[in-house]
């Protein structure tokens, strides 16, 4: 997850060579698609599964990516907690790194319920998402907790998935852009490093529901997220910008083909060991 000073090189120079295609956008996206850097498919399985069920998954994939026969994207799986431990062992010994799906904002103590992004650490997670939008409606988290739980990972080597998205009532005012930019904006700690984090842009209304924005729309958003990320980290385009929402085997081939969209957070097909086994192979790096 550290890039070496050699794709740094080669993001500048292919950064030099760029020249945005002509589109109907008003924001092109100022890097390239940094094609040379393999996609990140990462699983939430939000607050479902058992024992046997994580199990079932985590060991299949393990077995599965010991057969492929092509190289892979990257893969993180998302339990929640009381199974972080029992997949981790799973996976061990593979490439598939786990992430939490949350962490506190407070780095340790009197907090009960809570878990600290140390010991998130400390059990092997390489992950944590946060902000997704089922914590900011049910449990009323706002930036500022969200960037503050950023702060916490982030001192303890976690690399936060940052979630960002629009309501169907901002999406339908004309307000997307201005709404997940704000977030972004307001989500991320000060002297954020572009390596250190990945955002997921997962519109909310398309968690979920079967219904995904159109191509076009996906593009236009992640590169105003490009541009944006831009005036906040350098270089910008090394950061990842994934997509999040009813993402399946029909349309991931298509969804993470499009200009600045660096992989995909899977939720519902994740829980299907082979809908996103499926997705995972349709990922071409
Ligand atoms: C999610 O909850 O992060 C998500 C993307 O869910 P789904 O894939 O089920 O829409």
């Amino acid at each position: 997850y550290l890039y070496s000073p050699l794709l740094f090189a080669i993001g500048s120079a292919s950064t030099l060579l760029y020249s945005p295609p002509a589109t109907r956008h008003s924001l092109p996206p100022p890097f390239p698609p940094m094609s040379s850097r393999k996609k990140l498919i990462a699983g939430n399985w939000k607050m479902n599964g058992n024992r046997v069920e994580a199990t079932r998954i985590a060991a299949g994939l393990a077995r599965k990516l010991t057969d492929a026969d092509r190289p892979l994207p990257r893969i993180t799986l998302c339990p929640s907690f009381p199974y972080l431990g029992l997949v981790h062992d799973l996976l061990e010994n593979t490439a598939i790194k786990i992430g939490a799906q949350n962490c506190s904002e407070y780095l340790e103590g009197s907090y009960t319920g809570e878990a600290s992004a140390k010991q998130i650490k400390d059990i092997g997670c390489a992950h944590v998402i946060l902000g997704h939008s089922e914590r900011r409606s049910h449990f009323k988290e706002t930036n500022a907790n969200i960037k503050a739980k950023a702060a916490v990972a982030l001192k303890e080597k976690l690399i936060p998935i940052i979630c960002i998205g629009e309501t169907l009532a901002q999406k339908e005012a004309g307000q997307t852009i201005t709404a997940i930019l704000s977030q972004l904006r307001e989500s991320l700690p000060k002297d954020i490093r572009a390596e250190q984090f990945l955002i997921a842009y997962e519109p909310v209304w398309a968690i979920g529901s079967g219904s995904t924005p159109t191509c076009e729309e996906i593009e236009h958003v992640h590169g105003a997220i490009r541009q944006e990320l831009g005036k906040i980290v350098s270089p910008a385009g090394i950061t990842p910008i994934l997509y999040g929402g009813s993402v399946s085997p029909a349309n991931a081939k298509e969804i993470m083909k499009i200009q600045n969209v660096n992989g995909v957070l899977v939720g519902g097909a994740s829980l299907k060991l082979d809908e996103f086994w499926d997705i995972i192979q349709s990922s071409d790096e």
